[in-house]
């Protein structure tokens, strides 16, 4: 059944009314008529059955069957922070990771980072990001829609708001992710920092672990920075059964 993400305002009662570039691509691409079922979402981990009644040229009536919580969606909401990479690969690593569950996508300007922009010359590719990010969440049927923040600098962030911080290491030689994760089975709001390809500098890695970051090891390899983020994102679902 085909799926949409709508406006939560959308829906009144058992009614909704989609608008905007969903209606051409029901109607002209899709080819969807009265008495068709579809799926709205309304990016709030509420889904909704529903029956459309007409199809305008600017809007589209619907009838709401059944309403029900997204299945796709857990308790817990899991942020990667992740070192800006090299061109091309950020849209990548947005992507696979709204597929594995992400809740937000943060990235940042590390030491090491190759790629060095501006908080407004990345703002200006930030919509770019987030139509990635809104394709993979239609495309794997979330029930959100996973934000892309801001470019930041660690340094000033705010990781107050965490109850588990796992710095992925590529020097880290004794703490795994796995026994990170059975120390803390209950956190509900987890950050995951990966540095960009040139890896963290050890003065950046002892900031975030005096600042309550637990570091990591991934394992014996060295992993791509856009391998590390989602590899570690599947390990951690996978270990906390998201
Ligand atoms: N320049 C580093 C080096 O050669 O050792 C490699 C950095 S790696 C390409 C990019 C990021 O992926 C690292 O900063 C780290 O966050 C993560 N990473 C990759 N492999 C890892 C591992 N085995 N354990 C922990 N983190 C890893």
């Amino acid at each position: 059944m085909h799926r949409f993400f709508i406006d939560p305002h959308a829906v009144c009662g058992n009614e909704a009314v989609l608008t905007g570039e969903d209606v051409q691509h029901i109607a002209k691409v899709l080819r969807l008529r009265a008495g068709d079922e579809v799926t709205l979402c309304d990016g709030a981990k509420t889904e909704y059955t529903a029956r459309i009644d007409s199809v305008e040229k600017e809007r589209i009536t619907l009838r709401v069957l059944e309403t029900a919580a997204s299945k796709t969606e857990s308790s817990a909401e899991i942020t990667l922070y992740q070192g800006l990479p090299k061109a091309g690969k950020l849209e990548t690593i947005i992507q696979k990771c709204v597929e594995l569950g992400i809740g937000k996508v943060i990235p940042f300007d590390a030491e090491r980072s190759v790629v060095k922009l501006s908080e407004k010359d990345f703002a200006k590719k930030q919509s770019r990001y987030q139509r990635v990010a809104y394709e993979a969440a239609k495309q794997s049927r979330r029930g959100i829609i996973p934000e892309v923040g801001g470019l930041v600098k660690l340094a000033k962030e705010d990781f107050s708001g965490f109850d588990l911080i796992l710095l992925a290491y590529e020097e880290e030689r004794g703490t795994t992710l796995k026994k990170a994760l059975r120390a803390k089975m209950d956190a509900k709001r987890i950050a995951l920092i990966v540095g960009p390809e040139g890896g963290f500098a050890p003065e950046e890695a002892d900031m975030l672990i005096q600042r309550g970051a637990v570091s990591v090891s991934l394992g014996p390899r060295i992993l791509r920075t856009e391998t590390a983020g989602m590899a570690m994102l599947a390990m951690t679902v996978y270990e906390l059964e998201f």
